[in-house]
């Protein structure tokens, strides 16, 4: 599947979940919105920021190098749910991709970077709603189906196992 098509899907497939069958941004005041997840900013996810062609208020997109080249979405902190990036739209977890002997381990898991956020990374995802987790799991074998979008989330998962190390050392 080419990227595009890839992330319009995993988009349209997370378009209505949320981790709790109730608003947790009501408990915890939208805290990774306030933060912007990790506080820089979400990556954008292959030919994502195609999304914000179009100029939406309150969004600016910029092209980073480090960790890897990549689009970052900048928000004001709100946005119309429709334009959430798909970053948002996992939080808190992620698709990961590791390699073992040559042998490819895929499938989403708990994203560290919400720790310092997200109070709902205390419980684990078991106490995820079961359509969430699901959806999740079906926009990221999605995802896997490009390769473009399978090399961007290994890349990715190295960045989030580097910050935990990171996370354990300090
Ligand atoms: S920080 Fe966690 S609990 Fe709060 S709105 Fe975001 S995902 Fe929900
Ligand atoms: S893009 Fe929207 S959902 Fe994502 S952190 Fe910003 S305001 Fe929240």
């Amino acid at each position: 599947m080419d990227a595009a098509s890839a992330v319009l899907r995993a988009r349209r497939i997370l378009s209505e979940a949320t981790p709790l069958n109730i608003d947790c941004g009501k408990t915890c005041l939208s805290a990774c919105c306030v933060s912007s997840e990790a506080g820089d900013g979400m990556f954008l996810f292959p030919e994502e920021k195609h999304i914000y062609d179009e100029y939406i208020s309150g969004f600016e997109i910029l092209k980073v190098t480090y960790p890897f080249e990549a689009d970052m979405l900048i928000c004001s902190a709100y946005c119309d749910r429709k334009y959430r990036p798909l970053a948002c739209m996992f939080f808190p977890v992620i698709p990961y991709i590791r390699m073992y002997n040559g042998k490819a381990s895929r499938g989403i898991m708990l994203d560290t970077r919400a720790w310092p956020v997200c109070p709902l990374m205390q419980s684990g995802m078991n106490a995820f709603a079961s359509e969430f987790i699901n959806a999740c799991k079906m926009a990221a074998m999605t995802l896997f189906e490009s390769e473009e979008h399978s090399n961007f989330v290994y890349n990715l998962t190295e960045y989030i196992d580097g910050y935990k190390s990171f996370e354990d050392l300090s």
